[in-house]
């Protein structure tokens, strides 16, 4: 599902294509979303132009003049600059069509994801207002991580991938960031040090870092505002690795499942 990599990666190839644009309609074919794309969606935004794309978490954010358009990826969304005459295929939902000849087109084939209209002040939206910190804000530090975790049995692996103590760190990002510094991923938050935690803080960051550099990870139907898969999931430590070689010191990487979903680290690396 698109991370915070993924959903960062879509935003800067959007901005150049859509930023001073203006919208001159929108196509909804299939409404069916998480919630449902408001019906007068294409009445809002006929004439508007788009001021600024941001994103907060896995969000993107549209900015434009009397309000914005919130979209979010779902599990299996994807967000892509087409000519705006190339015909629609099967999930493909959305079509917003500019003033440059193109449209921005949403596919989702599972339909997890979201495309919403906010009239008033966005950082107060239901779905934005609980968010934590951006780990690429100053704010994210090794001492806001001990801070929250004081007390806490949760395992750092779910502790980090929630999204109210740190946004858009999803489950591959989670797991190489934990091999990178070094911690186990089922340790209780509350008995990690203040110097693990600075060190993991960075160790999220530079994960991050490193899968924007690769343009996200592809591992089903992500691909980029123009069509490009990523290339992190190539590149990982850890992540699929199962039984494979440990990058820093060749034992086999194991895995474990914690709730839901597969977690795989280095028995000999991660204390
Ligand atoms: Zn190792």
């Amino acid at each position: 599902m698109p991370e915070l990599p993924e959903v960062e990666t879509t935003r800067r190839g959007l901005v150049p294509r859509m930023v001073g644009r203006t919208i001159q309609d929108v196509v909804v074919r299939d409404a069916r979303l998480r919630w449902p794309v408001p019906r007068d969606l294409a009445r809002r935004l006929r004439g508007a132009e788009v001021v600024a794309i941001r994103r907060r978490g896995k969000y993107l954010l549209f900015d434009f003049p009397k309000g914005h358009l919130l979209v979010h990826l779902g599990m299996s969304g994807r967000l892509t600059m087409v000519p705006e005459d190339r015909p629609a295929k099967l999930h493909d939902h959305v079509d917003v069509r500019l003033d440059s000849h193109e449209s921005l087109r949403l596919n989702d084939p599972r339909r997890f994801g979201a495309m919403l209209w906010i009239g008033g002040e966005a950082e107060k939206h239901a779905l934005l207002r609980g968010l934590g910190v951006e780990p690429f804000d100053p704010a994210f530090t090794g001492a806001h991580l001990h801070a929250l975790a004081r007390g806490r049995r949760v395992a750092v692996k779910h502790f980090i991938m929630n999204a109210s103590v740190v946004t858009g760190v999803g489950n591959i990002y989670a797991s190489e960031a934990l091999f990178r510094a070094g911690i186990h991923p089922t340790r209780p938050v509350g008995r990690i040090s203040l110097e693990r935690w600075n060190v993991l803080a960075q160790a999220i960051r530079d994960t991050l870092s490193r899968a924007l550099d690769a343009g996200g990870s592809t591992l089903r139907d992500y691909v980029s505002a123009t069509g490009e898969p990523g290339q992190f999931q190539n590149v990982t430590s850890v992540y699929d690795r199962e039984g494979q070689p440990c990058r820093r010191c060749s034992r086999p990487i194991k895995a474990l499942r914690q709730g839901q979903r597969s977690t795989f680290y280095c028995a000999g690396c991660q204390r």
